[in-house]
């Protein structure tokens, strides 16, 4: 199998900042994430404090990324990582079906702003799942529910009707999938996942609902959820100056890494993060 220099994972300034560093330094990268970037930079109305670009529009800002990624012929593989495996001198990122390797890897996956949901830990592996493409196969035939958080969500859930009864489907970002006999839209809160060895149901303010599985679809998962092992301070990876975490080989930056939460200092650290990553590939020449 083919194995990378570094994977990144995320298509925010961070990750795009530590791809551009990294391939500069003509190392073979693999850039992973949204092909169009992060919803927090194309959201953003008037971006004041960018160097260089003041009074500029998140979607120009969006815009000016992929000129340079293009320019520079990187090319996003627009895949979600499910889970990042170290393999002590290497790693494996699942994503999906599909199993990619690199010798480092750059977490710049942004920051979870959503609260966790009860019974969401605890039933996590026992019909609890954050990757649809992962997962849907187990649940074939079976009701589940989504929780959409993100934009993908709704491609998500139509992936799903494809391969279970039905998906109820609560709509956390506005974004609504094309109502079917498959999918039921719930304009609910979800309050509470509730089982025993596995889950059975999902309860909101009002009903409960009989569900096998519930996908909780947000645009970024808790570290220690997608790196089993990392070091986490809260919802964020521990890291020193130089963006090493306790993983060697593995570097993360940005919101990940801690606040502020800005688009310079998530662009710088990427700069380093990537800079940290080419050092430690050289001493293992
Ligand atoms: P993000 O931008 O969050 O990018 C992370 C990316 O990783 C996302 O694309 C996500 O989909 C992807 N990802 C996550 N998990 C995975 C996975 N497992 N596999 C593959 N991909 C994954 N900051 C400023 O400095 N100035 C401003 O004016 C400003 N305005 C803002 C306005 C809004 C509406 C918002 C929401 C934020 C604003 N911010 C602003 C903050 C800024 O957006 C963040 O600090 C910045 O985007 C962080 O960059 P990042 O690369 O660390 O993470």
């Amino acid at each position: 199998m083919k194995r990378y220099d570094i994977a990144i994972i995320g298509t925010g300034p961070a990750g795009i900042s530590a791809a551009i560093t990294s391939k500069i330094r003509n190392k073979d990268i693999i850039l992973i994430g949204n092909k169009e970037l992060s919803n927090k930079i194309t959201k953003a109305h008037k971006i004041e404090n960018y160097l260089g670009l003041p009074a500029i529009s998140g979607k120009d800002l969006a815009n000016n990324f992929i000129n340079h990624l293009n320019e520079i012929g990187i090319e996003i593989y627009d895949k979600y990582v499910g889970t990042v495996y170290s393999m002590n001198d290497y790693f494996v990122l699942q994503c999906g079906e599909e199993m990619i390797e690199a010798t480092t890897v750059i977490v710049a996956s942004g920051v979870i702003q959503n609260n966790t949901i009860k019974g969401e830990e605890e039933y996590l592996g026992k019909g609890v799942s954050y990757c649809a493409t992962c997962d849907a196969r187990l649940y074939k035939g079976k009701d589940v529910a989504v929780l959409g958080y993100s934009l993908d969500s709704v491609h998500e859930a139509d992936f799903l009707a494809e391969i279970v009864n039905k998906v109820f489907y609560f709509p956390l970002n506005n974004t609504v999938p094309h109502e079917s006999d498959k999918i039921i839209i719930v304009k609910e809160k979800p309050i509470e996942i509730i089982g025993e060895s596995s889950i059975s149901k999902l309860r909101t303010e009002t009903e409960e609902y009989d569900i096998s599985c519930v996908f909780i679809l947000r645009d970024a998962i808790l570290p220690d959820k997608l790196i089993p092992g990392i070091e986490t301070d809260g919802a964020h990876i521990k890291i020193d100056v130089n963006m090493n975490t306790n993983i060697k080989g593995l570097f993360a930056c940005g919101d990940i890494a801690g606040k502020p939460y800005q688009y310079i200092k998530a662009a710088g650290q990427g700069n380093i993060a990537a800079l940290s990553a080419i050092s430690y590939l050289n001493t293992k020449k």
